[in-house]
């Protein structure tokens, strides 16, 4: 650094400032005040000689004046003059005859009479004093002359000593405000250092800030709270954005994290390491049924039991939504995967009391092991995500992956565009099932339920795709599908003289569209089907996600003549007031009471659902009946009709037609419709 750049550092410093402060100030005020002390000090010098020398000179003039006639007067004089300060003596009569000269004749002095301290720049001050006869004539006049030198010496020597204080006193003062400078600007520096650290992010120790100043000493501790709150806040930025608000467990970015780090520890050990995704069933029926705060709940439950259900070393994270994934850093093999995996699945089959109500929420897993399956994050989700979804689809529970599941797979993202395509490219179909009266032993109706004939996957049921189609918003289009072709195999049958009432499944999601009941009315006003042959069924669950609304959409329906029915009764919590409420004819009690109908509970559920239908004035319908022994304790019970593979499975429409010309099925002794 050069010199000019080090003075203009130092000129911007703290201490340089305060420095040149001190001088600015000494080099105004300095001169004022020396220079009036010193003026004050010669005036008295000055004032103190010419009174020294006016009282002198009067007692001289006087002492001449009382003896002036006397014979020894010079002997007098000279006796006078021993001790006095008088370098110049004359007495001279009026007519100017000198009688006295004690003028120093090496030094010619001119007598020049002063009126103040070295007025004729001669070193001496010369007076003149007349003195005067008794009767008041002058009799002679007396000139003295002072030597000025002695006092002129001491105002110099004062002078000379004020200076040397000036000196003095200006260095001190320099050299206090140097170290105080110093003092702060050392304290500033060792707070900037700390306030330094603290931007550099280096948080963790507690700042020290050794100093005196009490100003500095306050920001210091400022700035040790200001570090404290950061830490904490960096603490709560960073645990929010590496974990799930909801549930607290890692998000996907910690679970990234934890993965990479599992997957190079285990390419170095030659180790596995597994992934699993999880997918609860039925969390959106949840959700739209409960409300919201039980779906809440239920995520925060099924954390916490996933949680117990593992090891400190591994992770369970949410993923978003109703998906979590699970990583274990270290795995034995395929087998041990699928044991983790069945443990999950038994615990979150669990049933759970979410404010009074009791759910049975299942899961599906997929599995993926690095490194057969990927050695790197994305691979390993993909994969796990292909298999996950392959196990929700044949609702196997979990599944590991494997190649060939990538073929079969359809994930959501393209779910809606392919729906649709399905859709145009008349791709999808619908399978009839009838539904048989009980009292009479014929076909009282037949429910349509859609199918994918998919060009690569082959039939694919409704299981594989009305659940994404109601996520991605595709059950709206695919419902007026479902309507549009019902009515128009109505009209077939009709033409080759079978009349059969249909029935229809609605989704949740459809009775939550306003314009669902004039879309639906629209078509069947293209048609000439009396609206009284058709038939709607919703699920007791859909009905609950959102009253208001569907309470609406249900009368509007009810209004265009069609009739309505509760699909799968008994699984949801729905209030009998509510249901009461319902513009319903009939109530289809869930087929998992039927099939376990040799239980008493579920004996005693099926008998009340029946009887609770009876009292409502709606009749009763028992799904999934699979067996004459189901078929006759139904009867027995008062059912009034009956739908399932004892009867007859969903059939193609030709099947239908044939099955209808000629009923076979056990149970059936007479001819039907
Ligand atoms: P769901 O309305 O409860 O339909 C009855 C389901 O039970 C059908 O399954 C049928 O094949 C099956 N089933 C019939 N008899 C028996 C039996 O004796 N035992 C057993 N175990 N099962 C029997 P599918 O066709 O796979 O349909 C499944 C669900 O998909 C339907 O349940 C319905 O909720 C939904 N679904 C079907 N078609 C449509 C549709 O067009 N729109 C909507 N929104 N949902 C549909
Ligand atoms: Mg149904």
């Amino acid at each position: 650094m050069g010199r000019l750049a080090a003075i203009k550092e130092f000129a911007n410093s703290l201490t340089g400032r305060m420095v040149l402060g001190v001088l600015l100030i000494h080099a105004l005020l300095a001169p004022l005040l020396f220079g009036g002390l010193l003026y004050i000090v010669k005036s008295g010098y000055q004032t103190q000689f010419i009174n020294q020398v006016r009282s002198e000179s009067h007692l001289f003039a006087y002492l001449v004046e009382r003896d002036f006639n006397s014979v020894d007067l010079r002997a007098r004089i000279e006796d006078i003059l021993l001790g006095s300060m008088v370098i110049f003596l004359q007495i001279i009569r009026p007519d100017g005859t000198l009688i006295y000269d004690l003028s120093d004749t090496s030094q010619v002095r001119n007598f020049e009479e002063d009126f103040f301290f070295g007025q004729h720049d001669d070193t001496t001050y010369y007076i003149a004093i007349p003195i005067h006869k008794n009767d008041g004539d002058l009799l002679a006049t007396i000139r003295l002359g002072y030597d000025e030198t002695p006092t002129t010496e001491q105002i110099k020597a004062t002078r000379q000593r004020s200076i040397y204080l000036a000196i003095i006193y200006i260095t001190l003062t320099l050299a206090l405000v140097a170290f105080s400078g110093f003092q702060v600007t050392q304290s500033l520096r060792r707070l900037r250092d700390a306030a330094r650290k603290v931007v550099m992010d280096d948080n963790t120790r507690q700042l020290d800030i050794p100093t005196s100043v009490t100003e500095v000493t306050s920001l210091g501790r400022d700035l040790e709270r200001m570090r404290w709150k950061l830490v904490h806040q960096g603490e709560m930025l960073e645990h929010q954005a590496l974990h799930d608000s909801l549930t607290s467990l890692p998000n996907r970015n910690l679970l990234y994290e934890r993965m990479q780090q599992a997957l190079a520890v285990s390419q170095r050990m030659h180790k596995n390491v597994a992934l699993f995704i999880m997918d609860l069933d039925h969390f959106k029926e949840v959700n739209d049924t409960l409300g919201h705060h039980v779906g809440d709940l239920l995520l925060q439950k099924t954390a916490l039991r996933l949680r117990s259900a593992l090891r400190e070393s591994d992770t369970v994270a949410r993923l978003g939504g109703d998906e979590f994934a699970i990583l274990l850093p270290t795995i034995e093999d395929a087998q041990h995967a699928v044991l983790a995996a069945q443990k999950i699945l038994k615990l979150v089959y669990r049933p759970i009391v979410l404010e009074g109500h009791t759910l049975t929420v299942g899961g599906s897993i997929g599995i993926a092991l690095s490194p057969d399956h990927g050695q790197d994050n994305d691979t390993l989700m993909r994969h796990a995500d292909t298999a996950m979804y392959y196990a929700k689809r044949t609702q196997s529970g979990y599944s590991v992956y494997d190649h060939d599941l990538e073929q079969q797979s359809i994930t959501e993202p393209d779910m809606a565009s392919k729906l649709r395509l399905a859709m145009e490219r008349n791709e999808l179909l619908l399978h009839y099932q009838p539904k048989v009266d009980m009292h009479t032993g014929k076909v009282s109706s037949v429910e349509a339920l859609v199918r994918w004939q998919h060009p690569q996957q082959g039939l694919l049921m409704p299981a594989e795709f009305i659940g994404l189609a109601e996520k991605s918003g595709v059950i709206n289009p695919l419902t007026l599908w479902v309507v549009k072709e019902a009515l128009r195999q109505c009209l077939i049958w009709r033409q080759s003289g079978v009349d059969v009432p249909i029935a229809m499944n609605l989704s949740a999601r459809n009775l939550q569209s306003r314009d669902m009941p004039d879309q639906i009315g629209a078509l069947i006003k293209g048609t000439d089907i009396n609206p009284a042959w058709l038939e709607f069924e919703i699920s007791e669950s859909a009905i609950l996600s959102n009253p208001g609304n569907t309470l609406d959409v249900l009368r509007r329906l009810h209004l265009l003549g069609v009739k309505i029915s509760i699909d799968n009764y008994g699984t949801a919590p729905a209030s009998l007031y509510y249901l009461n409420q319902l513009p319903m004819h009939q109530i289809k009690i869930d087929k998992s009471f039927i099939a376990d109908m040799h239980d008493a509970g579920n004996a005693r559920i099926v008998r009340a659902a029946i009887d609770l239908a009876h009292n409502l004035g709606r009749t009763a319908i028992a799904k999934g009946v699979e067996s004459q022994e189901a078929f006759e304790l139904l009867k027995s019970l008062g059912c009034d009709m009956v739908q399932g593979y004892y009867m007859a499975p969903p059939l193609t429409a030709s099947d239908l037609l044939a099955w209808l010309k000629n009923p076979t099925w056990a149970g059936n002794t007479k001819t039907s419709r």
